[in-house]
């Protein structure tokens, strides 16, 4: 029987597919002591774990800082993840000299985790809650330019604070290093190779592991007139301004709906609710997507597996550049549609070509089969009990960034001669639109090559894991 360290940060779309794996380590008969937050607590009891409290490392945060968390800003949590990560350097070199972990399971982006994994020599499996990304799928976002600038001027900030992981005996190159899936990393994704973009990139150091979900229950959309469900997710859903729209766009459709708002909002501001309309803070929202005909979702990966899992297409209003990569996904196996317009009327018109053309549903339906087919809590269990891991197939990564240094190579030994040719036959006036041409044609031209390099690298590949 094995002892398992669990680590998570304190958000429920990153510890709720954490919690089903506890459970199943616990029917296994193995330890597990999860390290997280009060707000988790009943949860994590109930999957029969031991909950250790991390509360009282949380750093006390400025105004300023509540707030871009809030807004999910990348730098604030790099630096709050840093932040914690030395506050409980004491306590976690005590526990794992006592505790004594066979296996650590840590949320991906939770650094306290890995960097003491690391420190301790303990194998590690990296739990990952969206899609794995690294530089092929990472296409799949699209960062606003406010996330954007979030990110470049934040870069100074996070580069300082990482400089004082160094001397608790914690080595890491770049913030980036710390959160980007990688090819030698064991990891768990609760999602389908199937729905993965660019499955075959990632070596056997990864299993797609099908959604987490506690429910074996199957969809069942029999009734008398179609449910919406909507949701803004648990951490960005303070919009009273967009529910508002959905319960004018809804009201006179012979349609039920159900809203869950979250605790922050006042429901009174609202108005007074058509008959046909039910506003929650919190539902039991695997319950609801088995009975729902059509989900208006901000995209967050387990909403939309969530969703797929029980065979429900998708109104998709993503609103981070990572919701936006999940929701890309759902458009290309056809099981939803993005909201553009997001005015009343654009949200009726999303959800009536939602419910009148089946073809979503079925991409849905087929979806759900996918993942049902997946190895789920109990695979996940053995592939981390059965930790480290060795991979023995090709590293797609390392052969295409081969290929990409040899074609930036080639490509700039051919500008060279053309400005050269331009230069010495013609005049030396004008050279410099080569050189600004060829700079802006890099990218498009590179991503080209590689996506062919990629179609043929992965051409015959079968992975010996899900
Ligand atoms: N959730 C729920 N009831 C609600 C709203 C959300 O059970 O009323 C759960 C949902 O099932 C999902 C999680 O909260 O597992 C939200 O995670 P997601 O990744 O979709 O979004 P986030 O909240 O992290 O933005």
């Amino acid at each position: 029987m094995k002892k398992i360290a669990f680590f998570c940060i304190p958000a429920h779309g990153h510890t709720n597919p954490m919690l089903p794996v506890a459970a199943e380590f616990v029917r296994r008969g193995n330890t597990v002591r999860f390290y997280s937050f009060d707000e988790f607590e009943n949860k994590i009891k109930a999957a029969g774990a031991e909950f250790i409290s991390c509360d009282s490392f949380l750093p006390k945060l400025t105004m300023q800082e509540e707030a871009g968390l809030k807004n999910v800003s990348t730098t604030e949590m790099t630096i709050q993840d840093i932040r914690i990560t030395l506050s409980m350097n004491d306590f976690l070199e005590k526990e794992f000299k006592s505790f004594q972990p066979d296996v650590v399971y840590t949320d991906s982006v939770c650094f306290w985790g890995k960097l003491n994994a690391w420190k301790h020599h303990v194998p590690m499996v990296v739990s990952t809650s969206t899609f794995a990304f690294n530089q092929l799928s990472s296409e799949y976002m699209k960062n606003s330019p406010k996330e954007m600038a979030d990110m470049i001027f934040g870069l100074p900030r996070v580069s300082g604070e990482l400089k004082k992981l160094e001397p608790y005996g914690y080595h890491v190159k770049s913030a980036l290093s710390l959160v980007q899936s990688d090819n030698d990393t064991d990891s768990i994704v609760y999602t389908s190779r199937r729905f993965q973009p660019y499955a075959e990139s990632f070596s056997d150091h990864y299993a797609f592991v099908g959604p987490s979900v506690f429910s074996n229950v199957l969809p069942e959309k029999k009734k008398d007139r179609p449910l919406i469900y909507i949701s803004m997710g648990t951490v960005i859903n303070d919009r009273p301004d967009f529910y508002s729209k959905c319960i004018d766009a809804l009201k006179n459709l012979n349609v039920d709906t159900i809203i869950s708002c979250g605790n922050t909002i006042n429901r009174e501001k609202l108005g007074i609710l058509p008959d046909n309309i039910q506003v929650y803070p919190y539902v039991d929202q695997l319950d609801v997507l088995a009975r729902a005909d059509a989900f208006i979702t901000h995209c967050g990966m387990n909403s939309v597996s969530e969703s797929l899992y029980m065979a429900t297409p998708m109104v998709l209003y993503p609103q981070t550049g990572e919701q936006y990569a999940v929701a890309r996904r759902v458009t290309e196996i056809g099981a939803g549609i993005m909201l553009k317009d997001d005015s009343s009327g654009g949200i009726r018109t999303a959800i009536q070509k939602i419910l009148n053309n089946k073809a979503y549903g079925n991409a849905a339906a087929k979806c759900s089969a996918d993942f049902r087919a997946c190895s789920g809590t109990a695979g996940a269990a053995e592939f981390i009990e059965n930790a480290p891991h060795s991979s023995d197939g090709i590293d797609i990564i390392g052969e295409l960034n081969k290929a990409n240094a040899k074609f930036q190579l080639l490509y700039w030994l051919g500008v060279i001669i053309a400005i050269n040719l331009m230069g010495f036959l013609v005049s030396w006036k004008y050279v410099w639109i080569i050189g600004i041409a060829a700079g802006i044609l890099t990218s498009p031209i590179g991503k080209a090559i590689q996506k062919r390099n990629y179609a043929s690298l992965t051409r015959g590949i079968t992975h010996s894991r899900s």
